[in-house]
């Protein structure tokens, strides 16, 4: 990873930028900076032939002055430190961004599940809440699925928290398979939101979604969903899809039953054949003359490298940082409404966020339900990033929806901090 692309740094500029603008207070910033807690662990697990292997896991709580900190836990081979504080980061100004009680909160576990059976899995998972039981809880730090984690991995998590803790705690962890205590709408919450966002921001660009054409990078949760959902709800028309295997793109449209179908079969959407589809690589799909490109895989794949290049209207940021400072600024010059990504994913969150007041509560909502307080949520979210940029607006400063989003997010985690008496 180069030193301009470290995940952690991005998101401190990305605070910086929107410090500067609204004048923040020294001393708010400086905490904002960096996390509160970061804890390292080292989790001894019991593999299958009857070893003890040792894995490397990490918890880092950025920010609980909104309440208990939220994020996933991502079990990877290339997980590292700075990628977790920058998530963690991020999930601050998710969570205050969607007004929701929570903070900001992630965690990670270096090591490849792709091979590891489930006996492992499951030693790990559990091992890892007894390394990490006194930081994680519902009333301090609630975890959720992330990348390689599931709602399976979820439930051993919560499982042996309530063990540990005597009782049954629900509440501990969001993601869980609906049998125990996870929501309705959760598995499609992500694009689900993302799309509620694509509806405003085609609002605000005049632009008929029935009309449009869409161009998606990533076929996994986040994509595929948002495949479904897009052409579903909106009419919109996705014309090319990726995965990390390449791509396809058809002028005419892909058809969602079949590409699911081919990357089920085949292992990549990339071998979909139809009159007219033609392959394309990741890089060519981004830089399509469609109306909206959507991001739904990896970080950094929109930067000063190829920003110059994107000829959609509207970029939705499904994914965690996929498009860089730099690119951000030569978006906005060149006029492309690009909606950040803590605005565009929210939708995960918030739903984690409903399973943990059902948790709570004890008491369950229909999909209906968690769709409407979904939509709900989010067009409120999408409005105050509006409001924000107008209002800097008619100072002389312009502003882009995600430094306007930083606006929003920062000054409410700033005013909680200050009302507790932090600074
Ligand atoms: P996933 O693992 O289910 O899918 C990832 C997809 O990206 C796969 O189709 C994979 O083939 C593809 N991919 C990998 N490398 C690629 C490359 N070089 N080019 C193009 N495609 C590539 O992951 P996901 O849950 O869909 O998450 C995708 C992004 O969305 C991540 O940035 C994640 O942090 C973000 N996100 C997901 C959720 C969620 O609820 N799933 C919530 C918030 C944010």
């Amino acid at each position: 990873m180069t030193e301009e692309l470290d995940p952690f740094k991005i998101a401190q500029q990305e605070l910086d930028t929107a410090a500067e603008v609204m004048g923040l207070d020294k001393t708010a910033h400086g905490l904002l900076r960096e996390p509160k807690r970061t804890v390292i662990v080292n989790i001894p697990v019991r593999m299958h032939d009857g070893s003890v292997k040792l894995f490397n896991g990490f918890r880092v709580l950025y920010n609980d002055a909104r309440g208990p900190g939220k994020g996933g836990i991502r079990f990877h081979p290339s997980e590292n430190l700075d990628t977790v504080k920058a998530l963690s980061a991020w999930m601050t100004w998710k969570t205050a961004l969607a007004d929701i009680p929570m903070g900001g909160a992630k965690g990670g576990v270096i090591c490849n599940p792709k091979e590891m059976d489930d006996y492992e899995l499951e030693n790990l998972s559990r091992g890892y809440v007894r390394a990490l039981g006194n930081v994680i809880g519902p009333k301090t730090d609630v975890p959720a699925p992330d990348v390689y984690t599931n709602p399976q991995i979820m439930a051993w998590m919560m499982d042996e928290y309530s063990k540990i803790a005597g009782h049954e705690e629900f509440g501990v962890i969001t993601g869980k398979p609906v049998e125990v205590g996870g929501s309705e709408g959760r598995f499609d919450s992500t694009a689900m939101g993302g799309m509620y966002v694509l509806r405003e921001t085609a609002k605000l660009a005049k632009m008929d979604l029935k009309k449009a054409k869409i161009a998606i990078q990533g076929f996994g949760n986040a994509g595929k969903f948002a495949f479904d959902i897009a052409t579903r709800l909106s009419g919109a028309t996705v014309v090319a899809v990726s995965d990390s295997e390449g791509g396809v793109y058809s002028e005419k449209g892909l058809d969602y039953a079949k590409l699911s179908d081919v990357k089920g079969k085949k292992g990549s959407v990339s071998e979909y054949e139809a009159k007219g589809a033609e392959k394309v690589s990741n890089e060519e799909l981004l830089e399509l003359d469609v109306d909206v490109i959507i991001p739904a895989a990896l970080e950094n794949q929109i930067t000063d490298a190829n920003a110059d290049k994107i000829k959609a209207k509207i970029v939705l940021e499904l994914a965690n940082g996929p498009v860089t400072p730099e690119a951000d600024e030569i978006l906005s010059e060149k006029g492309i409404i690009d909606m950040p990504d803590f605005l565009v994913n929210s939708g995960g969150v918030i739903v984690s966020y409903f399973e943990w007041v059902q948790n709570m509560y004890g008491y369950y909502w229909t999909q209906e339900e968690v769709y409407g307080k979904l939509d709900t949520i989010v067009t409120r979210s999408f409005k105050d990033v509006m409001a924000s940029q107008k209002k800097y607006k008619s100072t002389g400063k312009k502003i882009s929806p995600r430094t306007a989003a930083y606006i929003v997010a920062v000054d409410r985690v700033a005013k909680a901090m200050k009302l507790r008496g932090w600074y």
